[in-house]
């Protein structure tokens, strides 16, 4: 689609970043872009009508989890064209209040998420949204944590996929990345 093409050009490409032999790629230069913003969110939203909801046969999305740090910034747009709730998932230690944890992998040791423990309702309609998915240990601890809380993930939604490293098969919930990238 052509959004989806304009959308992969302007994502920026740093070799070597954080460290030697990974290839960063980077969704600010869309994101100081505001129509290429518009177009981002519009396309997970038509997504999201289209495929995600009829798929699961739901009429309604009631919460947008959001992954720490770029999460944060999509899932709240995407969260009020949708009329629902957004809730984040922080690095442990962030975030007050009541809290529940899950553990995941790192390249190099663990790492702990949380969410805020009255953040979900049981039986909410939940899509968890996050700038990439790579290994996808992110991804399985944030819904682990919303299956804590009992709420139902409909779908995973990423900008970017790793989808040579094959972790969307090992979600929880169907994934959807705009850009597929090798
Ligand atoms: P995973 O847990 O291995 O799937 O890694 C995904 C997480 O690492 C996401 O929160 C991403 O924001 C971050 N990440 C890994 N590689 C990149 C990248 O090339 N660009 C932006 N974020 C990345």
């Amino acid at each position: 689609m052509a959004d989806v093409q304009i959308i992969r050009e302007k994502l920026g490409v740093h070799p070597d970043f954080p460290k030697k032999g990974i290839v960063f790629l980077d969704i600010f230069p869309v994101l100081r872009d505001p129509i290429l913003t518009e177009l981002m969110i519009s396309h997970f939203i038509t997504h999201i009508g289209t495929v995600t909801l009829p798929k699961s046969k739901q009429s309604k999305i009631d919460v947008v989890v959001g992954l720490d740090a770029r999460g944060f910034i999509l899932g709240p747009l995407v969260a009020s064209r949708l009329g629902a709730a957004f809730v984040p998932v922080r690095k442990k230690g962030k975030l007050p209040g009541e809290t529940i944890q899950a553990e995941y992998m790192k390249e190099y040791g663990t790492d702990i998420f949380e969410m805020q423990a009255n953040s979900i309702s049981e039986g909410a309609n939940v899509i968890i949204i996050d700038d990439l998915i790579a290994t996808g240990g992110s991804a399985r601890a944030a819904g682990q944590l919303v299956k804590q809380l009992g709420g139902n993930t409909l779908e995973y939604l990423f900008v970017i996929g790793l989808t040579f490293l094959k972790a969307m098969d090992t979600l929880d919930a169907p994934a959807y990345c705009m850009i597929e990238s090798e």
